[in-house]
């Protein structure tokens, strides 16, 4: 942080933190467990879906191979990708799901709201949820603990425990979902290649995408 001369100053740098609605990604450690309340459901036939709060929001996302924290939303729907285009000679620009989800993490004895941001491969917990919808046909309707054991790309698994069926505990009511529609950059064609080829050098290209 430090010291500011202007307010203007100070303004400038609470926008920035907050750009893209103030969301603020949940991030477990290895051995980290937090018991969470989802906020919304993952789809609009969840027994408890609510239009304010709507639902996950489910993104193709292309991560650069050279460096995986350049993350952009894939725009070949809106007619052109530069990533896109890369895939006839590297399928590492290939695109990933990530399914973006509003949760309620009690951190010591405080509700707060943080986006979980995960991927569809197993080791996620994403596709246990989506078995939990199913079988509870509501995922808002419970308490869930969240655990990640692992430290590396290869060895990081997490885990999901429902908890008994709860009403939501004092604070999670009143809490203020993020805008999930802006979780990733959306960048126009003519600015992509330059995003992702910022700084990236020859030997970076043997370095593996990181896969979460
Ligand atoms: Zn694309």
């Amino acid at each position: 942080m430090g010291f500011f001369d202007s307010i203007k100053d100070l303004q400038e740098t609470a926008a920035n933190q907050n750009k893209g609605g103030g969301r603020q990604y949940l991030t477990l450690e290895d051995g980290d467990k937090f018991r969470v309340r989802f906020l919304q459901e993952l789809s609009k036939d969840g027994k408890g879906y609510d239009e304010e709060a709507g639902t996950a929001n489910v993104v193709d996302i292309h991560q650069s191979p050279y460096d995986f924290k350049k993350k952009l939303a894939c725009t070949i729907e809106s007619g052109s990708c530069w990533a896109h285009e890369q895939l006839a000679t590297n399928a590492k620009w290939k695109t990933k799901k990530r399914v973006l989800l509003n949760v309620a993490v009690l951190e010591k004895a405080d509700w707060v709201s943080k986006v979980l941001d995960q991927t569809l491969s197993d080791n996620h917990v994403i596709t246990t949820l989506i078995e939990y919808a199913a079988e509870y046909g509501s995922i808002v309707d419970r308490d869930y603990n969240i655990s990640r054991s692992g430290k590396g790309m290869n060895d990081t698994s997490y885990k999901l425990i429902p908890l008994s069926p709860s009403d939501v505990e004092e604070g999670v009511a009143d809490l203020v979902l993020a805008d999930l529609a802006v979780a990733y950059k959306v960048l126009p064609y003519d600015e992509q290649e330059a995003f992702f080829l910022e700084g990236a050098t020859e030997t970076a290209g043997s370095k593996p995408a990181s896969g979460w």
